[in-house]
């Protein structure tokens, strides 16, 4: 995959995010290459002809970008990082962009929310141990590595998240488990829950959005890997149904029963049921 180095004119941008006022995406692309992707639309923003997967630019200037004027906008605020990018893939390990994007912002007072599928997060402890307001939210969609590997082929294993979420909890460092995108049938949420619980603060569920192109690639994945499940899917995001509120109701239920603190995303399931096959 081609890697390119590119100047960024800028690195904060304002958020439309339901929780997060400014995001900070260290790249453009992301190497991990989930199936459900949902950020590939950032290829229109780029210069780029190839597909989303199949080129990455690191903005190489991006720490450079972080003065006191940025740091004045974002004080107080609510920042996310990343929106359109995992700040810890593969090429992190090499160019360190978001190790020093932290570095940065150690001074200030914004809130930082890190969100990764990488356990490389640990590797910048010593840093997001000195952010004064920060939050770190290991995503979770199953805890089959088998699964894994066709899903999110170059994110951390299920098992090297839940152990960065123990040292970043020995650390007293904010954590959560965000379990996305429940995929039906075959994202044992309970399951997730039972293996991370005692190590991190809350959970987010949010459940597989199929907007754009992405159900072209859950089809060719289900065709594959699971043709039985196929009418399922088709079932639930193409008739009108109750799947998803069933679904939410037993998250309310069980998280209720064991006293887990919780959020629900499930904001898009109803606009899913359009005729986009
Ligand atoms: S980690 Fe996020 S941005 Fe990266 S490929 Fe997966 S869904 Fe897309």
């Amino acid at each position: 995959m081609p890697i390119n180095q590119i100047i960024a004119k800028s690195i904060i941008t304002k958020s439309n995010l339901p929780d997060s006022d400014f995001v900070i995406n260290p790249y453009v692309g992301c190497t991990h290459s989930c199936i459900y992707c949902y950020a590939r639309f950032m290829k229109r923003f780029s210069w780029h002809d190839e597909e989303r997967w199949k080129f990455l630019d690191v903005k190489i200037n991006a720490p450079d970008l972080i003065d006191e004027k940025a740091l004045r906008k974002i004080s107080w605020k609510k920042v996310f990082i990343s929106s359109v990018t995992d700040p810890y893939i593969q090429a992190e390990s090499k160019f360190q962009v978001t190790r020093k994007i932290l570095e940065k912002l150690v001074d200030s007072q914004a809130k930082i929310g890190i969100q990764t599928k990488s356990d490389l997060i640990l590797r910048d402890i010593d840093i997001i141990k000195k952010l004064k307001n920060v939050e770190v939210w290991l995503t979770m969609t199953t805890f089959s590595d088998g699964l894994r590997k066709v899903i999110e082929p170059f994110a951390s294993s299920p098992v090297a998240r839940k152990d960065a979420l123990i040292e970043l909890k020995k650390r007293w460092i904010k954590t959560y488990v965000f379990i996305w995108p429940i995929l039906p049938f075959l994202t044992n949420w309970k399951m997730i829950i039972d293996f991370t619980k005692g190590f991190t603060d809350y959970y987010i569920f949010e459940n597989l959005n199929i907007k754009g192109s992405i159900w072209t690639s859950i089809k060719i994945f289900l065709q594959k890997y699971y043709p039985e499940l196929l009418p399922k899917y088709e079932e639930i995001y193409f008739t009108k149904n109750d799947y998803w509120d069933k679904v939410e109701d037993d998250i309310k239920n069980f998280c209720g029963y064991y006293a887990i603190d919780h959020r629900i995303y499930f904001h898009h399931s109803k606009k899913n049921v359009k005729n986009i096959k």
